[in-house]
């Protein structure tokens, strides 16, 4: 009996939009994602992604584990994989779910024939599966309604599977699908949720992360990418644009008004994410910002940072509180990195008392006393670029 998973689809199916490439696209992240767990043949027959191991000594563990983080995908079924035969099949689930049959309460079985030409109808199947399993666990109760076990048999083209309470999927739409974005990614909480939410919708992610050695410290850059692995898991492959930030801020302190320092800040670390973004294909920028949770996330400001590039400024998490928030950097195992107490940027010259509703040409006039474009091609100039894997 050889363990296999089978995976039920996401929405595009639903929406009957181009099947084909949200089919391939997410049989390649697999592929991508389930090579360091071991060997696999992935392939898609009718709306259902199979995988199955290659050799016994596949951890099936690990492989759900990694599945369940690949978005595209609504459910996981571990199943047993066995002959088309009414015999085999219920050896198979006896095997299979022993343990699993013990212990519940309740129970019911479904089957669907896919393969016409099996001799009984699904209904017939799922009655004497039924029968014979209640038969040697007596104490099961049938629960057509709610049942505790779900045992499912589908009999399809190639053999027949049985399995039983599906496990959650990421859901979500396979990343690539819908292109590529750049995620300003700082050591806090909000910025790799916000990466998460846009990668769930398909999106691929390239990071930028600003920092200002020596006000920001090594340790500090090493948060950030292992905030970034985190990421990967959800993401594939990550490349982050180190950009060094410690001029710009200096230039900035000395000379403009204190009030508008942050403003000007985030100004520039729009026009420089804007270049990395062409540079790597992204449609979009991506930020954790939350409406109103520090002065430079006002309306006013998010319009005065936004007004310096052209590419949309993606805000996934702007109507969020802070403990929905959490709760999602808790799922995707980046808040206990993200908590931890290494300085950023941001926090390195904060204006005691910083502008909340800034003028547009206000700023502009302050930001003229610097020769913008210039601080923005050195710091391009400087970028280095990590890959997480
Ligand atoms: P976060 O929790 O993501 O750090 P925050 O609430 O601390 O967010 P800010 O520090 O004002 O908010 O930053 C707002 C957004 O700007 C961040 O979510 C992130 O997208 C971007 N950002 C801030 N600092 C950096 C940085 N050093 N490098 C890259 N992006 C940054
Ligand atoms: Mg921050």
């Amino acid at each position: 009996m050889r363990e296999i998973l089978l995976l039920k689809l996401g929405e595009i199916v639903l929406k009957g939009l181009n099947r084909g490439m949200f089919e391939q696209r997410l049989v390649k992240n697999l592929t991508w994602r389930l090579r360091a767990v071991g060997e696999f043949d992935i392939y898609c027959l009718q709306s259902t992604i199979y995988v199955e191991p290659k050799d016994e000594s596949v951890d099936m563990d690990a492989a759900v584990d990694a599945v369940s983080r690949v978005f595209g995908i609504v459910s996981i079924c571990r199943a047993a994989e066995c002959e088309k035969d009414m015999d085999v099949i219920l050896d198979t689930a006896l095997e299979f779910l022993a343990d699993r049959l013990e212990t519940a309460r309740t129970f019911k079985v479904d089957a669907k024939r896919a393969d016409k030409t099996f001799p009984k109808k699904s209904p017939e199947i799922a009655m004497e599966i039924g029968g014979a399993l209640h038969d040697r666990f007596p104490h099961l109760k049938v629960d057509v309604e709610n049942p505790e076990l779900c045992v499912k048999v589908e009999v399809r083209d190639r053999m027949a599977y049985v399995h039983a309470n599906p496990l959650p999927g990421a859901g979500g739409m396979p990343v690539g699908i819908n292109g590529r974005a750049a995620l300003l990614l700082s050591g806090g909480i909000d910025s790799p949720v916000a990466g998460y939410m846009i990668a769930k919708r398909g999106v691929s992610l390239h990071g930028i992360h600003f920092f200002s050695y020596p006000y920001t410290s090594e340790r500090a850059k090493k948060k950030v990418l292992e905030l970034g692995e985190k990421l990967t898991r959800y993401n594939g492959r990550l490349r982050v644009s180190m950009v060094p930030f410690t001029k710009i801020q200096e230039e900035i302190r000395a000379h403009c008004r204190e009030d508008m320092f942050t403003l000007i800040m985030r100004r520039f670390m729009m026009r420089i994410s804007e270049r990395v973004a062409r540079e790597y294909d992204c449609r979009a920028l991506i930020t954790g910002e939350s409406l109103g949770q520090v002065a430079s996330q006002t309306m006013e400001a998010m319009g005065v940072t936004g007004a310096v590039c052209e590419l949309p400024v993606l805000r996934p998490v702007v109507g969020m509180d802070k403990e929905e928030i959490v709760r999602i950097a808790r799922k995707i195992d980046t808040f206990e990195i993200s908590i931890l107490p290494y300085e950023d940027c941001c926090t390195v010259f904060t204006p005691k008392h910083p502008k909340t509703k800034p003028r547009k040409y206000d700023v502009e006039a302050e930001e003229a006393k610097l020769p913008v474009e210039e601080l923005v091609e050195e710091a391009v100039a400087q970028i280095e670029v990590i890959t997480l894997e």
